[in-house]
C-alpha cells in the first residue's frame, strides 16, 4: 500500500510503500516525490532520519524531565541540517547529562545501531 508522507521537519513529500501482510506494517521502500530546498540532493532515508532524530530527541527530553511535555521544547534544523534543541528553561542542566546516550538508545530501536549513534552525536543542545 502506497502512502504520501509529509514530515513536520521539512517540506518534502515522500512516497512510502508498506507491506501490511504481517502483524506490523513494514516500510519496504520510499522515495521523495517532491523535494524541499534542503533535500534536492538527498534521498528519502535522509528525510526519514531527520524526522526520527527530532521525534526521538523530544521524546528523550520528556523522559529526562517529565515535568515538561515534548511540545514545550523548541527545535530547528540549521542550514547544514544539524538539529538544534532548546529545552524548556525549567530543565536543569544536570537532567541533560545522559542526553546523547539516551538518544542513541532510543534511536537504535528504530534505526541500525551505528547509524543511530552517528545521528545522535549530530544533535546539539542550545
Ligand atoms: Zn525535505
Amino acid at each position: 500500500m502506497t502512502q504520501h508522507w509529509r514530515p513536520d521537519t521539512c517540506g518534502c513529500v515522500v512516497e512510502q510503500l508498506y507491506d501490511y501482510s504481517g502483524t506490523e506494517p513494514v516500510l519496504t521502500s520510499q522515495r521523495i516525490v517532491s523535494a524541499c530546498a534542503d533535500h534536492i540532493n538527498s534521498g528519502a532515508a535522509d528525510v526519514y532520519e531527520e524526522n526520527v532524530s527530532k521525534n526521538m530527541a523530544l521524546w528523550v527530553l520528556a523522559k529526562l524531565h517529565p515535568e515538561r511535555t515534548v511540545h514545550e521544547h523548541e527545535w530547528k534544523f540549521a542550514g547544514d541540517r544539524t538539529l538544534w534543541l532548546r529545552p524548556h528553561r525549567d530543565v536543569p542542566k544536570a537532567a541533560l547529562r545522559d542526553f546523547v546516550a539516551e538518544l542513541e538508545r532510543a534511536m537504535a530501536a528504530v534505526l541500525p545501531e551505528e547509524r543511530a549513534a552517528a545521528l545522535a552525536r549530530r544533535v546539539r543542545l542550545a
